[in-house]
């Protein structure tokens, strides 16, 4: 089973990742660049990352389960919708299958 680190380091590049992406939400010359990556629809900057299905999630173009050595790039890092990047799944086995206990972009 693959376990996501989750440093200091990459809550620091998850928050300036998410800082980016507020500042290019705000310009709506580069709204776009702001956008979900995978269905394209405005994300919810106003809430915090990771507490609603339309918040900020940082997701990753080339999976870490694939590619851990990524994980901490910035080229890597696509902004999405927690809910679309949780769809796209993680495919670490969930426990129980009933979700897990603790959102696993946080
Ligand atoms: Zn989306």
């Amino acid at each position: 089973m693959v376990q996501r680190t989750n440093t200091r380091r990459m809550h620091e590049l998850r928050d300036a990742f998410f800082q980016d992406g507020l500042r290019l939400d705000g310009d709506p010359t580069t709204r776009d660049l702001a956008s979900c990556w995978l269905c394209g629809d405005r994300i919810d900057y106003i809430a915090a990352p990771g507490t609603t299905p339309d918040s900020h999630n940082l997701d990753h173009y080339h999976p870490v389960s694939d590619f851990p050595e990524l994980a901490e790039d910035p080229d890597n890092f696509r902004h999405a919708h927690a809910s679309c990047n949780q769809h796209r799944g993680n495919r670490a086995p969930t426990a129980g299958g009933l979700g897990e206990p603790m959102p696993v972009w946080w």
